[in-house]
């Protein structure tokens, strides 16, 4: 993935993001921090054309995004976003969105990432999820989005995690499900565990809609600048920092 000098504005003469350059090597892993309001959100929007760029360009193995077919688009680049993650229907269909997979692969997903025992309580793949989404907590919905990724097997994954309400329970089991779901695949991760960013092979700081450090986690701890700010919680940005990961 390669974004180039890449700007987006929800609103025409209101800049959310500028000047984003930032080259995603196939593989590897990128993790979005920053604070509040920051841009990491809509940037992650723009790797599956949820919205277009309206500046610059992204490429995908060397192709604007907007020259692709939508569906190969998402088909390739899957996204897990931070509030919702369920589907009215079924497991299976939030497994599989109806594409007729082996019921062996579904479980294989789950059991991977260790929420077999999830699938069981909410009565197995056939069971209706609409009826069961107050029993699902957020932390638990995105363990199914994460299962989601294993079954449908897409080069890339854009992943806004979860903040709220997540006890440490589902806390450990999510962090097993993601390191299960994103490994081998390029990845670009809005990270609020310290687990998320430490995994990263990059960490890019977005601030004010822009890049404004990148590095690996002791890099940017050196540097003692806004990432290291960030980390130790200090700047008032405590929303979105890093390094909320209970113990
Ligand atoms: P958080 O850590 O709270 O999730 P974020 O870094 O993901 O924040 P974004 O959601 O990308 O931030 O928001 C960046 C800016 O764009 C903010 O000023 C926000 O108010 C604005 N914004 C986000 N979504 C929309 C939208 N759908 N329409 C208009 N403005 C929006
Ligand atoms: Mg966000």
């Amino acid at each position: 993935l390669r974004l180039t000098d890449v700007g987006f504005g929800y609103h025409e003469g209101v800049p959310v993001l500028r000047d984003i350059d930032l080259d995603i090597p196939a593989g590897t892993r990128v993790a979005l921090v920053g604070r509040t309001g920051s841009g990491k959100t809509t940037l992650t929007a723009l790797l599956n054309r949820t919205y277009d760029v309206t500046q610059g360009s992204i490429t995908l193995d060397g192709h604007d995004l907007r020259t692709l077919k939508l569906a190969d688009l998402r088909r390739a680049v899957a996204a897990v976003r931070q509030d919702v993650a369920i589907l009215p229907g079924t497991l299976r269909f939030n497994l599989d969105l109806e594409q007729g997979r082996p019921d062996a692969v579904l479980w294989d997903a789950l059991r991977r990432c260790q929420a077999a025992d999830l699938a069981e309580r909410l009565g197995g793949l056939d069971a209706d999820l609409r009826g069961a989404l107050g029993g699902l907590s957020a932390g638990e919905a995105q363990v199914i989005a994460l299962a989601r990724i294993l079954v449908h097997d897409p080069a890339v994954v854009v992943l806004d995690e979860a903040t709220a309400n997540i006890d440490t329970l589902t806390e450990a089991r999510l962090q097993r499900a993601t390191e299960a779901a994103l490994e081998g695949r390029t990845t670009v991760v809005v990270a609020h565990r310290l687990s998320t960013i430490l995994g990263a092979d990059r960490i890019v700081v977005l601030d004010g809609g822009r890049i404004i450090e990148t590095g690996t986690h002791q890099s940017l701890l050196d540097a003692q600048g806004a990432y290291a700010s960030l980390y130790r919680g200090d700047d008032g940005g405590a929303a979105a920092a890093p390094g909320s990961e209970p113990d």
